[in-house]
């Protein structure tokens, strides 16, 4: 079986645990192996000093809806909305009944400074505390301009959530990180990972808020005990083990292979290259900027409905789109353990398919 998907992907033999038993999770050996693979994570995701990394048995969106309710008391957010994911926080605040106006980013438009004049030049900028950002909106595959918006938020003191579930060791940001209050990475994206762990770094601003407000209208989800709990390497509830026993091996490994930077490019060749068998056969691709992670193919001879099912049948699989984007484009993702001649494969299939 091939997985070219956004996650779960195929998975690295070096991060699967070989053990013989789960072990008991309230024991100092623990919280020793939750303290020393966070600050493994931390210091990879590039984070100041005193941001604080908590992690969450839930997926990606269980910690956005977390952020979205303990981060808010009364003020207004902008959310950059351009596709699933940047609709999710809108649903999200609407669900927690905080107030926000959109920058709508339609299919096939790229997020430039001009997004931002609504704001400046109505000069109702002071209204807003909080901007949430999907670095890589990973329906459409645009990556957003984060130099822009990290430049935006710091002119106007705006509070900056990154939602990076997509990004992190699939793009270059990490130069980025300092400047974000809060960011969210998930277990089973580019860290290729078993689903159902997600992680939230916290800047010393954010936690004060979060903290002193107290504003969580959640039981599981209040922000205040996780920040509590871990400093001594716990959790307020029980949580995903086996991912933390995964990502220690998952990060050894990709020091092993000569760390972020290394790594990431190893991603951008796969989809460099892959973008160039897809344009010698006659394949668009959208003009946006585009994440390392995925390539989305604008498909002329064959719908992407049929395209996925043809190669479903043979084991392979691609990320079809829902909602609009159904009949558009499908995604090809680039992360997990596949190598530059699956990709060669899986290229031409395609341009045998699309004719
Ligand atoms: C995958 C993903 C999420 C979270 O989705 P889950 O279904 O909760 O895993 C959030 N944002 C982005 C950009 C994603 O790619």
């Amino acid at each position: 079986m091939k997985l070219f998907t956004c996650g779960p992907v195929t998975q690295y033999e070096e991060s699967k645990i070989n053990y013989k038993q789960i072990p008991y999770f309230r024991d100092p050996s623990f919280s020793q192996v939750v303290l020393n693979t966070l600050s493994h994570l931390s210091s990879m995701m590039n984070t100041n000093k005193d941001d604080s990394l908590i992690y969450l048995a839930s997926s990606g969106t269980g910690a956005m809806e977390a952020v979205v309710d303990n981060l808010i008391n009364n003020e207004q957010s902008i959310v950059i909305n351009g596709g699933t994911f940047g609709q999710r926080f809108c649903d999200l605040l609407n669900k927690h009944h905080k107030t926000y106006a959109e920058i709508k980013i339609k299919w096939n438009e790229t997020l430039t400074s001009e997004h931002f004049l609504k704001f400046t030049n109505q000069n109702n900028i002071k209204d807003f505390k909080f901007l949430f950002i999907n670095l890589h909106e990973t329906s459409t595959g645009q990556l957003y301009n984060i130099e822009l918006i990290t430049k935006f938020c710091k002119e106007y003191n705006i509070f900056l959530i990154v939602d990076a579930i997509s990004s992190f060791l699939c793009d270059d940001y990490t130069q980025y990180q300092k400047d974000f209050d809060v960011s969210i990475i998930s277990s089973h994206k580019g860290l290729c990972l078993s689903p159902g762990c997600s992680f939230i770094t916290i800047s010393n601003r954010a936690k004060e808020k979060i903290v002193s407000e107290n504003n969580s209208k959640s039981a599981y989800f209040n922000l205040v005990d996780y920040l509590k709990n871990i400093e001594r390497g716990q959790t307020p509830f029980t949580p995903c083990v086996y991912s933390i026993y995964e990502l220690n091996n998952m990060l050894n490994y990709i020091e092993h292979c000569g760390g972020l930077v290394s790594w990431v490019n190893e991603i951008r060749k796969k989809a460099l290259f892959f973008r160039e068998q897809m344009s010698n056969k006659g394949i668009r691709i959208p003009d946006y900027p585009l994440s390392n992670m995925l390539t989305p193919l604008l498909l002329k001879n064959i719908t992407p409905t049929i395209l996925y099912k043809k190669l479903a049948n043979e084991q392979i699989y691609l990320t079809p789109c829902g909602g609009t984007l159904k009949d558009i484009i499908i995604r090809v993702g680039h992360i997990g353990n596949i190598s530059l001649e699956d990709l060669d494969n899986l290229a031409n299939k395609i341009g045998q398919y699309n004719g």
